[in-house]
C-alpha cells in the first residue's frame, strides 16, 4: 500500500535517522517529495510511505513514538480555475510547492497530485476559490 503523510518533528528530533529506520526496520520504500525546516516549527516533510498494512502500521506507530506528528493526505483540494485572478496570494502558502506562478505567462498552476490538503491556500485566496473535499 502507497501512502502519503506530512510528518511534523521538533528541531531537536531532525538529527534522528527516522528515514533511515523506516527503510532498514520496517521495510518500507521512502520517497521524500518535500522537506521544509523552520526556525519556530521544526521540520515539515511531505513523504510518501509504500509497504505492507503491518509494516505501514508499525512504522508510523514508531514515528509517533519518537515524537513525530504524522498527518494522512486523504483529502482532495478542489480549485475554480476559470475565476483565478492569479494575484499569487495563494502560492506563498503552499508548502507542499502544488501551487506555482511564474513566466512565461504569469498564471497560476495548481498540480493537485503534489496537494497535501493542509488548507493554507483556503485561508489566503481573496475570492475563495478552493474547496476542500474528503475521501
Ligand atoms: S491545500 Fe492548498 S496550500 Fe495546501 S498543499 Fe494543497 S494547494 Fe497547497
Ligand atoms: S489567491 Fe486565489 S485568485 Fe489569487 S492566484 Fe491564488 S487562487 Fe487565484
Amino acid at each position: 500500500m502507497k501512502k502519503r503523510f506530512v510528518l511534523n518533528f521538533a528541531l531537536d528530533a531532525a538529527d534522528e535517522p527516522i528515514t533511515y529506520v523506516l527503510i532498514k526496520e520496517y521495510d518500507l520504500k521512502l520517497n521524500i517529495l518535500k522537506a521544509a525546516i523552520s526556525p519556530e516549527k521544526g521540520g515539515e516533510l511531505l513523504v510518501e510511505l509504500d509497504g505492507d498494512d503491518k509494516n505501514l502500521s508499525e512504522g508510523l506507530d514508531y514515528l509517533r513514538g519518537r515524537g513525530v506528528g504524522v498527518d494522512a493526505v486523504d483529502k482532495k483540494m478542489l480549485f475554480r480555475r476559470e475565476e483565478c485572478i492569479h494575484c499569487g496570494a495563494c502560492v506563498a502558502t503552499c508548502f507542499a510547492g502544488a501551487l506555482t506562478i511564474g513566466a512565461p505567462d504569469w498564471e497560476l498552476k495548481f498540480d493537485a497530485e503534489k496537494c497535501v490538503a493542509c488548507e493554507m491556500c483556503l485561508k489566503s485566496c481573496p475570492l475563495k476559490l478552493f474547496d476542500l473535499r474528503f475521501g
